[in-house]
């Protein structure tokens, strides 16, 4: 009755597919695409990433923090730009030759005569310099103009025009200087919203960058969490925290190792819906902290120590990274970024 697998979740990440969804992306913008690896390249290993685009041609990376960008600059050596979307304090970067993106006067003037990449606000008041001080950057020749839009994957909002339409007034007083406007969704917006150098993350690491339409994005997470434990239940019996759930009929649970302190986030109690061979398996109670429960009545072929995909590829069971969000009430970018730090994880290499 009882079986005890010491085996941990397993998180599968194709290196090849995120390349290959870089060079999609390039295709489709019509021009080279840096590498968003911010956030641990959103949960997947920014070393690993990075150093897979790096191998491909990828000439510039960004990351949010100083230390991200260092650990990266490590890991790369010299050669490709890596900007630090956030910002650092001159010299803060020592040796490693970081790029610092220059989101205020402030930044301009602590960074006088060392190149950066400038970037202005034109419609997301977070960071940048807003178009009532663009008179005062007169003269400034950063390495890279760049601005960023807020509704990308609503593309028929009127603030991507008026932002394309900012930018592109504010290009004409940088001549020369190359400019960056879309990440993963605003590649997808046409060409008003083309530039020398787009920003994607989300959409290398196969969240669907159009939604609502179908993913063009080739998927590059994998999740299978060990069966645990197989029981056989009574109808009537409750199972987990809570007593959530109970037993309609007599019922399998199988008891899985991940849980919300592995980002399975707690939001998914009785809600999302794993995979087993391309059948969907519905989760059954709370999402507790190192366990779920599944109720897999129906899969009698399923054995202790078998693995059941919790988020995957698609094409049964409903569980893409876009898809456990939504039944999180999240975006997939959270799902990515909060995988947890227990799993195994398992690299396809380039
Ligand atoms: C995170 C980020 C990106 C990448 O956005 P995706 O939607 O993941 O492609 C690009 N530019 C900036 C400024 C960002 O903060």
């Amino acid at each position: 009755m009882t079986a005890v697998a010491v085996i941990d979740a397993v998180l599968s990440i194709d290196l090849a597919a995120v390349v290959a969804n870089w060079r999609r992306l390039a295709a489709v913008h019509g021009a080279p695409c840096a590498g968003v690896v911010k956030a641990d390249g959103y949960g997947l290993g920014a070393v690993p990433v990075g150093r897979a685009l790096a191998g491909a041609g990828c000439g510039h990376f960004f990351v949010a923090h100083l230390a991200e960008g260092l650990a990266l600059r490590a890991a790369l050596g010299p050669g490709a730009m890596v900007a630090v979307l956030n910002g650092f304090a001159a010299g803060a970067d020592g040796d490693a030759g970081l790029t610092p993106v220059l989101n205020s006067l402030a930044d301009v003037a602590a960074h006088q005569g060392r190149p950066g990449i400038l970037q202005l606000d034109t419609g997301m008041a977070r960071l940048g310099v807003p178009p009532e001080e663009w008179g005062l950057l007169d003269g400034l020749a950063p390495l890279l103009l760049m601005t960023h839009l807020a509704v990308a994957d609503q593309p028929e909002h009127p603030l991507n025009a008026m932002q394309a339409g900012r930018f592109a007034a504010a290009r004409a007083r940088f001549p020369g200087v190359p400019a960056s406007l879309a990440a993963s969704s605003g590649i997808f917006l046409g060409p008003d919203f083309a530039s020398d150098l787009a920003r994607p993350g989300a959409a290398l690491y196969g969240l669907n960058p159009t939604p609502g339409r179908p993913n063009p994005m080739l998927p590059v997470v994998r999740l299978d969490a060990p069966v645990v434990q197989l029981r056989e239940i009574p109808a009537g019996t409750p199972v987990g925290y809570g007593a959530a759930w109970v037993a309609e009929r007599p019922s399998r649970v199988a008891t899985v190792a991940a849980g919300y302190a592995d980002g399975y986030l707690r939001a998914l109690s009785g809600r999302a819906i794993a995979s087993f061979q391309g059948q969907p398996v519905p989760l059954i109670g709370r999402v507790s902290m190192d366990l779920t429960t599944f109720d897999v009545t129906d899969l009698p072929g399923l054995r202790a120590g078998d693995a059941l995909t919790l988020i995957g590829p698609g094409g049964g069971g409903g569980c893409t990274p876009d898809e456990v969000a939504e039944r999180a009430g999240t975006i997939g970018y959270e799902i990515l970024t909060s995988l947890g730090a227990r799993y195994r994880r398992q690299y396809q290499q380039a």
